[in-house]
């Protein structure tokens, strides 16, 4: 199973990545996951890549498309993958499209979790993480057993910079401008299926199995 998931900011498409692909045995990829990671372990991409996040901006697409590069060369990407928050922009798309192409697979399918920007608001600004092991709760529609503790593993829970409303706007235009582009590109390519993002997280784990054929 190959996968892209795609759609705004808080749409869902971590939860659903992390658990479909601990179904499916095939690594969650999510690009912000991995600048998250570089940015706690202090590292030249983490430095670099956090005046970008915090501010709600995208970090550069060559440091992007470099890192995805490395990542899907890795052994265990070759049975399959769950992209998750790439590509976002038309040249990820591109270079994404010639590094399948060089490793000799193809996408099997792009999921589009469509959710109202009302939805998106409320769950961001609610949205509560853990730096440890990147588990995400809501404070009303998802929270952790006790009150800002990690179910998993835990670690106190925080709120991630990029998820102030300022700067939830900012992320939410970005994707507007920059990502939602791509929908139309994926649609023409005949990859493209839509799930309703609003509802039970499983009712969505559902729609998505469904939506995928597995
Ligand atoms: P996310 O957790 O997917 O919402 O990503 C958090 C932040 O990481 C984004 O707001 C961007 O600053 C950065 N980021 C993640 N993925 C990408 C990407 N594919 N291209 C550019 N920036 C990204």
């Amino acid at each position: 199973m190959r996968l892209v998931f795609l759609g705004p900011p808080g749409a869902g498409k971590g939860t659903q990545a992390r658990e479909l692909a601990r179904e499916w045995g095939v690594p969650h990829i999510a690009t912000g996951d991995m600048l998250r990671e570089a940015v706690a372990a202090g590292t030249p991409l983490g430095r670099e890549a956090r005046t970008y996040m915090d501010r709600g901006a995208l970090v550069p697409d060559d440091v992007i498309i470099r890192l995805i590069g490395e990542r899907l060369r890795q052994p265990d990407a070759k049975g399959g993958f769950i992209l998750d928050g790439f590509p976002r922009t038309i040249p990820q798309a591109d270079a994404l499209s010639r590094l399948l192409s060089e490793l000799g697979v193809t996408l099997d399918r792009v999921v589009f979790f469509d959710v109202s920007e009302g939805e998106l608001l409320r769950r961001l600004t609610g949205r509560r993480s853990c730096p440890q092991c990147q588990a995400t709760y809501h404070v009303v529609f998802n929270p952790p057993k006790r009150d800002g503790i990690c179910d998993r593993c835990g670690s106190a829970l925080l709120q991630r910079e990029d998820d102030r409303e300022a700067t939830v706007r900012k992320r939410l235009n970005v994707y507007a401008e920059q990502t939602a582009p791509l929908l139309e590109r994926y649609r023409k390519d005949g990859l493209l299926t839509s799930v309703a993002g609003e509802g039970k997280i499983d009712t969505i784990h559902g729609a998505i199995r469904k939506a995928v054929g597995a």
